[in-house]
């Protein structure tokens, strides 16, 4: 399959891993927008949260639990940080492979821009 992430999650292209497993694989975004900006995906590919079944509940509750453990290690667990997960067109999803944003290490805006 021609996924990037996909790709990176089976070790065929490079990317700064921080984290995986057998459900979950975390790597750092290539263009950070904050000083703490990881990408928290599942192995398998689903194209975004549209396509989350009851069958991935196992899968969604890691996929937060590595979110939850990386803020700790990368000491934004008690400043403060942001989960996004995009999903479409009009979200700015640019990459249709589910991932979770963890994001940190900066003052964020609310509404995000
Ligand atoms: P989204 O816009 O929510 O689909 O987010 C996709 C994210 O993937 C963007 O923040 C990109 O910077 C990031 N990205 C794209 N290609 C790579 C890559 N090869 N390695 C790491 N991050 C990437």
């Amino acid at each position: 399959m021609d996924c990037i992430f996909c790709r990176i999650v089976a070790g065929e292209i490079p990317a700064e891993i921080v984290y995986q497993d057998e459900l979950a694989t975390a790597f750092r975004d290539i263009r950070p927008q904050a000083p703490v900006h990881i990408l928290i995906v599942p192995n398998q590919h689903l194209v975004s949260i549209g396509d989350i079944l009851p069958e991935h509940n196992d899968l969604l509750g890691r996929m937060f639990a590595v979110a939850n453990q990386l803020a700790t290690q990368e000491g934004v667990a008690e400043t403060g940080y942001r989960l996004v997960t995009n999903r479409g067109e009009q979200s700015g999803q640019s990459v249709y492979h589910l991932h979770l944003h963890l994001l940190g290490g900066r003052w964020m805006r609310w509404p995000p821009g």
